[in-house]
């Protein structure tokens, strides 16, 4: 049983795509989550299927459905760490480490869910993901928290071997979509073909539906 669960992803729409149904079994069990979000995505380039953001308005309207997939996955405490989209691989590692640490001292997590470095794919993600290892590297080794990261390179399994950690979300997927259909902006186009393959029961997405997976990071 965890004490508490503290996520820290770079854009708004990492938690649903890499952890949505894992953090509603969390929240479903009662267990605290805070989400510590380090931008607003205020440089990405989906601006909704229908176009309805521009550069402009681009960090309010991902503030708002951010806030909206929060409250849809029964996370309370949302941090936004103001850090720029597309910047944080151009930070000092330890200046954005100071921040993930400010939030690990206030919260106390038993367990840390971040990108594995140098398996986010986008240099965000490995930014990101390696600020918060070396935020949990200056803890006392026997009081850290347990790392679950997720890696979605192509070159995954051959370097890190299979993920140890397989969360079973079946009874969850649909809080995970309406987590993800929240990030309308960056999402609509996707949500409709993804309705279409669950109907069509897409061996693929069925799967996605029904596994999220991690792999405890290992000191060494
Ligand atoms: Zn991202």
């Amino acid at each position: 049983m965890e004490r508490h669960v503290l996520v820290v992803f770079p854009h708004p729409d990492d938690e649903s795509f890499a952890a949505g149904g894992t953090i509603s079994l969390y929240t479903q069990a009662g267990i605290p989550v805070t989400y510590a979000c380090g931008t607003l995505g205020q440089m990405g380039r989906n601006m909704g299927k229908q176009v309805f953001a521009n550069r402009e308005t681009m960090p309010e309207i991902r503030k708002k459905e951010l806030q909206d997939a929060c409250r849809v996955m029964g996370i309370q405490d949302l941090r936004l760490l103001g850090f720029h989209d597309k910047m944080l691989e151009f930070e000092d590692v330890d200046f954005v480490a100071d921040r993930i640490e400010e939030v690990i001292r206030d919260v106390n997590p038993s367990l840390v869910i971040t990108f594995y470095p140098e398996h986010g794919v986008h240099p965000d993600h490995n930014a990101f993901g390696r600020a918060a290892v070396r935020a949990v590297s200056r803890m006392p080794e026997e009081e850290r928290p347990v790392i679950y990261a997720v890696a979605i390179t192509k070159n995954r399994t051959e370097v890190l071997g299979e993920p140890d950690v397989v969360i079973d979300i079946g009874d969850v997927f649909e809080t995970k979509l309406a987590a993800l259909a929240a990030h309308r902006s960056q999402t609509e186009a996707m949500m409709e073909e993804t309705k279409v393959k669950v109907q069509n029961k897409d061996a693929q997405t069925l799967q996605w539906l029904q596994f999220e997976k991690f792999y405890t990071y290992k000191w060494n």
